[in-house]
């Protein structure tokens, strides 16, 4: 159970945000760290083949800015010069759930809101800056190289897709597959006599659509973030728009259980017409599309255990929603990403020499339990949502309920929920006593009840 003697080179597969924040955390630790990406990547803003959902609206919580901050201080600024909006996150968001709106105050919870494809932009400049760390584009890792044990990997073989697809062996003490939602490593590791991961499903089938649109008027000097969120059983309709740099909104549609959002430029603005409130579509109606709607079909949360397998080779970590895919509209993929780093970066400072891959997936599977509690537990409240159900779930979704309609009046408990919702409150935070009280005196006051009615559609 050993892992990486030697701090010489380490690959990286996967040259996304998982993969940047991987490599930037090994350069202080490896002499050399190389990326390995399949894609082309050029020197400029963009959504590529193997990751598509980043054309998708991405708010970025406090994990994530916070590696940014602590790894990449210039990042930030760039980000900010560059036309991104950075703001308390209660003071400017109207989110409607559970039947009203959340009390708007400050929560002392910054976020900034931008498009994904400028943040991992100004990220990859920042990551590939740095002397040791060597990016190779248009690239895909085949396979694993085992030693003569089968016991160790020892580095990857891999096709230039650019270099009419020669194939090439690179050596390496550490390989960190951060390849995605699509990671071949389970084929890999029964290819090479090892058994894969047990797999979790939530299967949820929500589909995306999404548009950018001009952002003129009163919201270019007080921009807000508008989250309408449908409200289960029932509702299955759900719309976020952010502001983004170039003066923007971001529109991303999303249906669940199978009633998608078309790519129809009249369907869209139909969709968008017919959540619980007209917040959104009052907005976008007046302003100038400026891109087509494309869309996106996530059918199910998805996570691998391989903290519990018995046997996996040294030298070898799997990192991000190559291990954990969670519904996306949480927004905690790019933050558990980032957790799961600090987790590596942490064990491998500690351990000169040696560190267990045992201890690092129990590890990153306690940070994986938090998103994936919060993701796939608001998922169970649709009847129809497939899958192995957390215990007591029914019991905490009663809580949540509670604690969603209490944020309608509450800023201590709003503040403590969007802290639960950033990952930096674990959600047992809900049930500590002044919280607790608060969330039930909060759901048997009169003016609580107003909020139970049905919801009546509001203009700003
Ligand atoms: C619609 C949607 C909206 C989302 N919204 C949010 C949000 O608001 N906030 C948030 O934090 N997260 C959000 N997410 C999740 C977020 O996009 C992911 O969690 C994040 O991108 C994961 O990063 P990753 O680096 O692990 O994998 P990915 O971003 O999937 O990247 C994997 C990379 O590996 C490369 N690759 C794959 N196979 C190989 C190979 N064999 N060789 C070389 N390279 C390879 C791919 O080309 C790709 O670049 C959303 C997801 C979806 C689907």
């Amino acid at each position: 159970m050993t892992q990486t003697s030697n701090r010489e080179h380490a690959i990286v597969i996967g040259g996304s945000i998982g993969g940047l924040f991987a490599a930037r955390a090994l350069s202080d630790l490896f002499t050399q760290v190389t990326i390995i990406e399949r894609d082309p990547v050029n020197d400029q803003p963009e959504s590529r083949k193997g990751q598509p959902q980043t054309r998708h609206l991405h708010g970025i919580l406090i994990p994530a800015q916070k590696f940014i901050d602590n790894n990449l201080p210039d990042v930030r600024e760039k980000l900010l010069d560059g036309g991104a909006l950075e703001n308390d996150w209660g003071k400017v968001t109207r989110w409607h759930h559970f039947g009203g709106y959340s009390y708007e105050c400050e929560l002392g919870v910054r976020g900034i809101a931008l498009s994904r494809t400028f943040m991992e932009y100004e990220v990859r400049k920042a990551v590939t800056s740095i002397e040791n760390i060597q990016l190779m584009a248009e690239t895909s890792v085949d396979s694993l190289v085992m030693n003569d044990t089968n016991t160790s990997v020892s580095g990857v073989h891999v096709t230039y897709r650019a270099k009419d697809h020669t194939q090439e062996t690179i050596l390496a003490d550490l390989v960190v597959d951060v390849s995605g939602r699509g990671s071949p490593m389970p084929k890999w590791l029964n290819s090479m006599g090892y058994t894969a991961p047990e797999e979790q499903h939530v299967k949820i089938n929500v589909g995306y659509a999404t548009r950018t649109y001009t952002r003129t008027g009163k919201y270019l000097d007080e921009p807000k973030i508008f989250m309408i969120q449908a409200t289960p059983p029932h509702q299955t309709r759900t719309t976020f728009m952010f502001p983004i740099e170039g003066d923007r909104w971001i529109v991303t549609a999303s249906g669940y259980l199978g009633d998608y959002p078309s790519a129809d430029a009249n369907e869209f603005l139909e969709f968008v017409q017919s959540i619980p409130t007209d917040d959104i579509y009052n907005i976008i109606s007046k302003e100038q599309p400026l891109t087509n709607v494309v869309t996106h079909r996530f059918p199910s949360s998805r996570r691998r255990r391989y903290e519990k397998l018995d046997h996996f080779p040294n030298n070898l970590l799997v990192i991000g929603d190559a291990v954990a895919s969670f519904n996306p509209i949480y927004g905690q993929g790019m933050s558990s990403v980032a957790l799961q780093v600090n987790v590596m970066k942490d064990m491998l400072e500690q351990h000169d020499n040696i560190i267990s891959w045992k201890s690092f997936f129990q590890r990153t599977s306690k940070i994986i339990d938090w998103p994936w509690q919060v993701a796939a537990g608001e998922d169970f409240r649709y009847p129809q949502a497939e899958g192995e159900m957390p215990p007591a779930m029914n019991l905490i979704n009663a809580y949540i309920a509670k604690v969603h309609r209490a944020t309608h009046h509450d800023p201590v408990v709003f503040k403590q929920f969007a802290e639960v919702l950033n990952l930096i409150a674990h959600p047992m935070s809900l049930m500590k006593p002044n919280i607790l009280w608060r969330v039930l005196l909060a759901n048997t006051t009169k003016s609580t009840e107003i909020n139970y009615m049905p919801v009546q559609k509001t203009t700003l």
